[in-house]
């Protein structure tokens, strides 16, 4: 067994597919991780990723698995990235798809086959392969732990991280079948939940330990409030549970060495020209007013509705307000409605990577209202592109981004506009804060310059991880 190999697994992986957060976390943790262990990366070859571009081969021939009745072939595929090894399974039933998950996030019906045999794939390299840790995440990794239960040749040790508590995997009781999962483990203390299968359970029964990614998130999924039916499963595990702030990494997000902008920037004066490009791109009036950007999926998680509510009246504003995301139709339906209604507010619908990180330049004011917030990334970028965050005090925001009343330049904490309750009068008085704040100016100034210079990157929290992965072999290795 070596000691240093790891194998981080994960649904989506930056640059090779990404749909939120989890896909940045995926390509840079372990590239924090890796200074320490040596890490390999996994994930599903989606019909969509180009293997000629990355130069993703296939290794060995495809083989069988066998997942209740029927046999699925496997075939394994690499490619070097950055320094890094990547490992992909192919299988068509998993990869053959337009979409990461399906049915915009709802999830396609047989999301359960997909993602097991990720899992059973994993399981195989693990047989094959001696890594010291397998590093999960989020359900579409969670059936491992238990699948390891049966298997005590395997030395292997897991680590579960939870992206993202409302998305648990969760299918009907005959998904057992054909998952070749015994019905043994279809009772309140594993899989089962509301007669139904849960996959995210088997993460959190099993693994030998669970992260979540922020430390205030950690403590919020142990209430009703939080815990989407697992707060109190999650209790009684509660003893391997531990919170671990995300970070970000510091050269896909970079403003100084940013290919993507007209003009990258070291401090706050260099944004000027990046806001008038972008403004001049997307022909919004009055360029001279502080500018807003909402970045982020069309979801109930994010405060889509308090924006939405609030909008007409932030419209009266002296401000210009960009809208990018992708989502739910409903929410995108009335965002369409303001757009056209009100000159000052600019909506682009989809996934624009590029689009996003001009408006992270370009703007003053980065909102962000959610409802629960695991981590967050975008406020982080947001601050370190020099864009002020306007937050809900919940979950990673309440961590990393602190109310401009206490700042305290002498720290190295984020500061921003944060607000409590979850409505639009509570953004909306957040928004005439941050204008006023923005009048004063040299206060205003102070504060994005610091936001700027802070270090938002993995170098503490890849620390804590490696504490955990430490402490986890001083426990003994499995079986
Ligand atoms: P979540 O993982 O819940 O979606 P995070 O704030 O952790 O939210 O991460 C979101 C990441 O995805 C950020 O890098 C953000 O810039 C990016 N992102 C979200 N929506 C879009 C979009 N429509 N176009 C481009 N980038 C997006």
């Amino acid at each position: 067994m070596s000691d240093t190999r790891v194998l981080f697994a994960a649904s989506e992986v930056y640059p090779f597919a990404k749909s939120g957060g989890l896909a940045d976390v995926a390509y840079s943790l372990p590239r924090a991780l890796n200074e320490t262990y040596d890490v390999d990366v996994i994930m599903p070859l989606y019909q969509f990723i180009d293997r000629e571009v990355f130069c993703i081969e296939a290794v060995g021939e495809t083989f069988d698995i066998m997942m209740g009745e029927r046999a699925y072939p496997i075939t394994l595929y690499i490619c070097k990235y950055k320094n890094m090894t990547y490992r992909f399974v192919y299988t068509p039933m998993l990869c053959d798809r337009a979409f990461l998950y399906g049915p915009s996030q709802g999830g396609y019906a047989d999301n359960d086959i997909r993602f097991a045999l990720f899992n059973y794939a994993i399981l195989e390299i693990l047989k094959r392969e001696p890594y010291v840790f397998v590093h999960l995440n989020d359900w579409q990794t969670a059936l491992l732990p238990l699948l390891l239960e049966n298997e005590p040749e395997i030395k292997t040790k897991s680590l579960f991280t939870i992206h993202n508590l409302a998305y648990q995997g969760i299918f009907e009781k005959k998904a057992l079948a054909r998952l070749g999962i015994d019905e043994k483990y279809f009772h309140m203390d594993c899989l089962e939940f509301y007669g139904q299968v849960n996959f995210m359970k088997a993460g959190i029964a099993y693994a030998d330990r669970v992260t979540t990614v922020s430390p205030t998130y950690a403590k919020e999924i142990l209430t009703p409030e939080f815990g989407c039916g697992l707060e109190g499963f999650l209790q009684y595990h509660s003893a391997k549970l531990i919170g671990i702030v995300n970070g970000i990494d510091t050269e896909q997000f970079s403003p100084s060495s940013d290919k993507i902008l007209v003009s990258p920037y070291k401090d706050l004066r260099g944004k000027e020209a990046n806001k008038s490009a972008f403004l001049k791109e997307i022909k919004m009036k009055e360029p001279q007013r502080p500018l807003m950007i909402f970045i982020g999926r069309f979801t109930w998680q994010k405060g889509l509705e308090i924006l939405i509510d609030a909008l007409p009246e932030m419209a009266l504003m002296e401000c210009n307000i960009v809208v990018l995301g992708d989502g739910e139709a409903k929410y995108h339906d009335a965002l369409e409605v303001l757009a056209k209604k009100h000159d000052n507010i600019y909506l682009e619908s989809g996934y624009n990577e590029a689009l996003s990180h001009r408006m992270y330049a370009a703007s003053d004011f980065f909102l962000m209202p959610s409802l629960f917030e695991p981590c967050g990334l975008a406020q982080m970028i947001a601050m370190h592109y020099g864009s002020m965050p306007i937050v809900r005090s919940v979950g990673g925001l309440a961590d990393t981004v602190h109310d401009h009343a206490v700042f305290d330049r002498k720290s190295q904490k984020g500061y921003g506009i944060v607000f409590e309750k979850a409505d639009h009068h509570a953004l909306l008085s957040a928004v005439t804060n941050a204008l006023e704040l923005y009048g004063t100016k040299t206060q205003y100034n102070l504060i994005v310059k610091h936001n700027m210079l802070c270090d938002f990157s993995w170098r503490e929290s890849g620390e804590m991880y490696i504490k955990e992965y430490k402490k986890l072999k001083e426990e003994g290795y499995r079986g």
